[in-house]
C-alpha cells in the first residue's frame, strides 16, 4: 500500500506549526516522544472489553498486564486506592461519574461557566446540563476569588446531589477540605475535576483533593503531559451511598459503580493504545524530572502573571497559583477574540476566554487565557516568559498593524527555531 501523503503531509505541516509558535494555550502541552511511540503502537488493533482479569474477548493477556501497569502507576502517583484509565477523555469521565452517582434529574452545583468553569459541569447545551439541574457558584467580582462563605450559602438554597469542584480557568488553589464540609452539611457527594492542575496535585505542588473528595475526575494531557485522555480516581474506595447491591446482595463498593459506568455504561471498548501511552506518562511523572518540570511551570507562571501586572493588564485574582493565569483586556481596549487573532498573527498561540461578568458574548469576550505547561516543556525558563510578555503586550498594543505583527511573528520563529518541542 502507498503511504498516504496527503495525511503525512498536513502531519508534518502541524509538527512545523508546533515548533514554531509560542503554545501558550493552558490546556495544552507536548507529549514526549515514548508517550507518542506507545500511542502509535499495536494496541490500537486490540479490542478488551471489560477490565483486566474480566475482559470479554481473548487474546488480552498482554493488555492485561499492560493496563495493570498503568493502575499500578497512576495509584502511586496520586495516592490513589482506585482509579479507572479508560475514560476516553475528561467529558467522557465526567459522564461516568455522573451516570454513577447520579439520577436523571438530579442536581449539580458547579462552578460558573463564564467564570471559568467547564462544559460538563451544567452548561445547558452539554449533558450535563439536559439531563441535570444545574445551578452554579462563582467568584467574587471584587477579588477574583472564589467566596467560601457565598458557595456555602448557595449550597444551602440549592440542595445540590453533587458538588463539582474544580475548573478550567481558575488561577488559584482549591480549598478542598471546606468543599467537603459544605458537601457534607447538604448531603452531597462531593467531586473534583482536577483536568488542569492535575500534574501540580500529583507532586503536591498544590492542595490534595484525593483524601476530602468522594470521586476525583481529571485529563491526562494537561499538566499531566500523557496522550488526550480521561481518568477516575478516589482516594478511598467506600460503599455506595445508595444501597445497590451486587447479585450476591452484597452492598455495591464505589469502585464497581464507576467501573460499571465507565464500561458498559458509557464505553465501549478502551483505547488501550492510549492507555499504555497513559502508563508511560505516568511512568514519566513518577520520575525526579518531572517534578523539576512542575515546579518551573509554576514559577514560569508567575514570571509571567508577575511581567503583565508590571505592563498594567489586571489579572483575574491578581496573580496564580498554578499554570495558568486569566487576563482582562478591557483596559486595553482590545477584545479576547480580536487579541486571538492579532496575537495569532504574531506567532502566539493563546485563546479567547469569558472572564467574570463579562458583558461580552462567548464569541467575542473580554479577555485571554494564558499558561505556560507546554513552553516550560520546550525548556523555557522565568527570563524567557518574562519576554514572553513583553513581546505579547507590544503586539496587544499595535493590535491592528499587520507589519509590527509580522515582524513580531519572524522574532517568534527566528527564537524557538532550535528549541525541540520536548527538551526534558
Ligand atoms: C479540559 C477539561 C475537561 C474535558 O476534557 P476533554 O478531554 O476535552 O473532554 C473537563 N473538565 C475540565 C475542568 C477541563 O478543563
Amino acid at each position: 500500500m502507498e503511504r498516504d501523503l496527503q495525511i503525512f503531509e498536513l502531519i508534518e505541516a502541524e509538527n512545523q506549526r508546533q515548533r514554531e509558535g509560542l503554545e501558550l494555550i493552558a490546556s495544552e502541552n507536548f507529549a514526549s516522544q515514548q508517550v507518542m511511540d506507545a500511542m502509535g503502537s499495536v494496541f490500537t488493533n486490540k479490542y478488551a472489553e471489560g477490565y483486566p482479569g474480566r475482559r470479554y474477548y481473548g487474546g488480552c493477556e498482554v493488555v492485561d498486564e499492560m493496563e495493570n501497569v498503568a493502575l499500578e502507576r497512576v495509584k502511586a502517583l496520586f495516592g490513589a486506592e482506585y482509579a479507572n484509565v479508560q475514560p476516553h477523555s475528561g467529558a467522557t469521565a465526567n459522564a461516568a461519574v455522573f451516570l454513577a452517582l447520579l439520577k436523571p434529574g438530579a442536581k449539580i452545583m458547579g462552578f460558573d461557566l463564564s467564570h471559568g468553569g467547564h462544559l460538563t459541569h451544567g452548561s445547558p447545551v452539554n449533558f450535563s446540563g439536559k439531563y441535570f439541574q444545574p445551578s452554579f457558584y462563582g467568584v467574587e467580582e471584587s477579588t477574583g476569588l472564589l467566596n467560601y462563605d457565598e458557595i456555602q450559602k448557595r449550597a444551602e438554597q440549592e440542595r445540590p446531589d453533587l458538588i463539582i469542584c474544580g475548573a478550567s480557568a481558575y488561577s488559584r488553589d482549591i480549598d478542598y477540605v471546606r468543599f467537603r464540609s459544605i458537601a457534607d452539611s447538604v448531603g452531597a457527594l462531593l467531586m473534583a475535576d482536577i483536568s488542569h492542575p492535575s500534574g501540580l496535585i500529583a507532586k503536591g505542588v498544590l492542595n490534595d483533593p484525593l483524601p476530602h473528595c468522594h470521586v476525583v475526575t481529571t485529563t491526562t494531557h494537561k499538566t499531566l503531559r500523557g496522550p488526550r485522555g480521561g481518568l477516575i480516581m478516589m482516594g478511598k474506595d467506600f460503599e455506595n451511598p445508595f444501597g445497590l447491591k451486587t447479585p450476591k446482595g452484597k452492598v455495591k463498593s464505589m469502585s464497581a459503580l464507576l467501573d460499571g459506568a465507565v464500561f458498559p455504561g458509557t464505553q465501549g471498548g478502551p483505547l488501550e493504545h492510549v492507555i499504555a501511552a497513559k502508563a508511560v506518562a505516568f511512568g514519566e511523572a513518577l520520575e525526579d524530572s518531572y517534578m523539576e518540570y512542575i515546579l518551573q511551570v509554576q514559577k514560569n507562571a508567575q514570571a509571567m502573571a508577575g511581567a503583565f501586572v508590571e505592563r498594567d493588564y489586571h489579572l483575574i485574582s491578581g496573580g496564580t497559583d498554578n499554570h495558568l493565569m486569566l487576563i482582562d483586556l478591557r483596559n486595553k481596549g482590545v477584545t479576547g477574540k480580536a487579541a486571538e487573532e492579532s496575537l495569532g498573527k504574531a506567532g502566539f498561540t493563546i485563546n479567547k476566554n469569558m472572564v467574570p461578568f463579562d458583558d461580552k458574548s462567548p464569541f467575542v469576550t473580554s479577555g485571554i487565557r494564558l499558561g505556560t505547561a507546554a513552553l516550560t516543556t520546550r525548556g523555557l525558563k522565568e527570563a524567557d516568559f518574562i519576554r514572553v510578555a513583553d513581546m505579547m503586550d507590544q503586539a496587544l498594543q499595535q493590535w491592528e498593524d499587520e507589519a509590527a505583527l509580522e515582524r513580531i511573528e519572524s522574532e517568534v520563529a527566528e527564537w524557538m527555531s532550535d528549541k525541540p518541542l520536548f527538551a526534558w
